[in-house]
């Protein structure tokens, strides 16, 4: 034997196959590995690196000669997972895939799936990373998704996938019903999957969930939802974000609201006030004269845009009594409402 390969073995034929009988073999292999049919299966992907490898030598009578007198081939530096197939073989790529989409059921996207988290408004302002657990279904990791432990050959149509009919002076090309095109059948079904191709997992993933998202929003993760059917890929997973309601703050998209309470020597001499944020405290000046339900703006303090930038925060005062009116602090009170030249409502137009 030559090189390092086999490239017969490959293919699956026998060293005095007839150029036909390579060609057709290594179409079938091609189809079945192709990347685009098998996506993420690492395992298909060098099987049809290396079946296009042994077909640019197989497939091109000269190179065969030279390989069957024991030359070998430099294929450094060469990518076969993408061959150029106008180039290097006798047909074109688009022949493979016309005839293949021909005669067999198209590749179908899987569905999506759509599940749910909570989170608390300090990670919608951080943004957070999330573990979520998902059932789906993936192709079979036994069988790659086909089913079968083993396939054969199929009998009706040696392989080709396609039979021959006539009708008068006509000849027909019809796909094989015995294979439904595939030019191979299941000698064992796969014990893993029952045949079917697919099975279950729970798994659980870890979802970075973007600052500034809102109640109800979806974060979308791809590939992630149910596997397709024949070599079509995956679905994608969304999930549905609930920011649970916040005891201090209340959102309004990408402003926030928060009660200040403040006591009355405070709004009426004004001073240097604390005021929460979901980012930590904060440092208000309170004017002197300050009315109650008075709204101040914080500029940038509310939550992140999804877009970049942030809200606003307002701190609306609210003026508290003290807790305990003590005696005293009742007298104090009751000459303060000596003070007031004019009923306040009177700007209402009520006297009382
Ligand atoms: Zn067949
Ligand atoms: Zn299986």
């Amino acid at each position: 034997m030559v090189g390092t390969k086999d490239y017969y073995k490959i293919l699956g034929v026998d060293r005095n196959a007839s150029d036909e009988e390579i060609k057709r073999a290594y179409r079938r292999l091609a189809r079945k590995y192709h990347p685009d049919l098998n996506p993420g299966n690492k395992e298909a992907e060098e099987r049809f690196k290396e079946i296009n490898e042994a077909y640019s030598v197989l497939g091109d009578p000269e190179k065969r000669k030279q390989y069957d007198r024991g030359e070998t081939f430099n294929f450094e530096g060469f990518d076969f997972s993408r061959p150029d197939f106008s180039d290097i073989f006798d047909f074109g790529f688009g022949d493979i895939f016309s005839d293949f989409f021909a005669r067999r059921p198209s590749p179908a996207r899987g569905s999506d799936i759509i599940t749910k988290t909570e989170i608390t408004l300090e990670e919608a302002y951080t943004g957070v990373t999330k573990p979520v657990t998902i059932t789906r279904h993936i192709n079979c990791t036994r069988c790659g998704g086909r089913g079968a432990e083993s396939t054969e050959t199929c009998q009706t149509c040696k392989g080709s996938g396609t039979l021959n009919s006539s009708r008068g002076f006509f000849t027909f090309k019809q796909t094989c019903p015995s294979c439904k095109g595939t030019g191979e059948k299941v000698s064992r079904i796969c014990a893993q999957c029952r045949g079917t191709g697919k099975v279950s997992i729970t798994e659980t993933i870890n979802v970075k969930i973007p600052a500034g998202v809102e109640d109800g929003q979806r974060v979308k993760v791809r590939g992630m939802g149910e596997a397709g059917e024949f070599g079509g890929p995956s679905g994608d997973l969304y999930i549905e974000v609930s920011v649970k309601p916040h005891p201090l703050f209340r959102r309004e998209g990408k402003d926030l609201f928060v009660e200040v309470p403040v006591t009355i020597p405070e709004v009426v001499f004004g001073g240097r006030i604390e005021v929460p944020t979901p980012d930590g405290i904060a440092l208000m000046n309170l004017p002197a004269g300050t009315h109650s339900g008075q709204k101040f703006k914080l500029k940038g303090k509310g939550m992140p845009g999804a877009h970049g930038g942030h809200g606003d925060l307002y701190a609306v005062v609210k003026i508290v009594l003290p807790d305990r009116l003590t005696p005293e602090a009742e007298a104090l009170i009751r000459k303060l409402g000596a003070f007031y030249s004019e009923n306040p409502r009177q700007k209402l137009g009520i006297k009382r």
